[in-house]
């Protein structure tokens, strides 16, 4: 299945929260905030407290998609990793998820939101470990430094970003304001993510 063009907002109204997927517009905009209380796309909406289990656990996978960007064999891939990792899957699969680079790059500050950091890596503006790295999907390790291209640095949108970036740094990485330099000091925790994510309902549809 091709990756979803259409309106990010949509896709907030749709799982009835927001998921912050355009980055500062969604703090100072929000689409959703403003239209609160009107029913979601589509004929008649849905109350969530009305929902079958089923819709629950559908409801969470597709929330989790949308807010990491990814098609549907991605996301199922990403689960079947999960499911051979040791521990727990819903955990092992937040992880992976917010390992991917894009990911880091938008936890860093480094961009506005998730669908811009993979703009930033698929341009070659990210490097790790001095090496460009232009895969959105690359997973990072604990120590990994994350820099950006001289090009990107000098920019006038990243200028601004950086400003407001370390409040929004969570633990497990560290970033350098000064030299632009992010580094993964840690795994990140299921309370971590980017966004709240009850991974045991994803667990649920898929072992339906
Ligand atoms: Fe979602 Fe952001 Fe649009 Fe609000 S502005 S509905 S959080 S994408």
């Amino acid at each position: 299945m091709s990756r979803y063009l259409g309106s990010a907002c949509k896709l907030c109204r749709r799982e009835r929260e927001k998921l912050f997927l355009k980055g500062e517009r969604c703090s100072s905009n929000c689409t959703l905030e403003r239209k609160r209380g009107k029913n979601g796309p589509g004929q008649h909406g849905a109350a969530k407290s009305k929902m079958s289990d089923y819709a629950k656990h559908l409801r969470e996978k597709q929330k989790a998609r949308r807010i990491y960007d990814l098609t549907e064999e991605q996301f199922s891939h990403y689960y079947e990793v999960a499911e051979k990792m040791k521990g727990s899957t819903g955990d092992n699969l937040l992880k992976i998820l917010e390992m991917r680079l894009d990911n880091v790059v938008s936890r860093l500050g480094l961009a506005s939101s998730k669908k811009m950091a993979r703009q930033v890596v698929n341009h070659g503006n990210v490097l790790v470990n001095e090496k460009k790295i232009d895969v959105p999907r690359y997973q990072v390790k604990v120590g990994d430094i994350i820099t950006v291209s001289e090009k990107y640095k000098a920019g006038v949108v990243i200028k601004k970003l950086i400003e407001k970036t370390v409040s929004t740094v969570p633990t497990w990485l560290s970033f350098d304001k000064n030299k632009v330099v992010g580094t993964v000091v840690g795994e990140p925790l299921a309370g971590e993510v980017s966004h709240p994510i009850n991974s045991q309902l994803i667990v649920e549809y898929y072992s339906k």
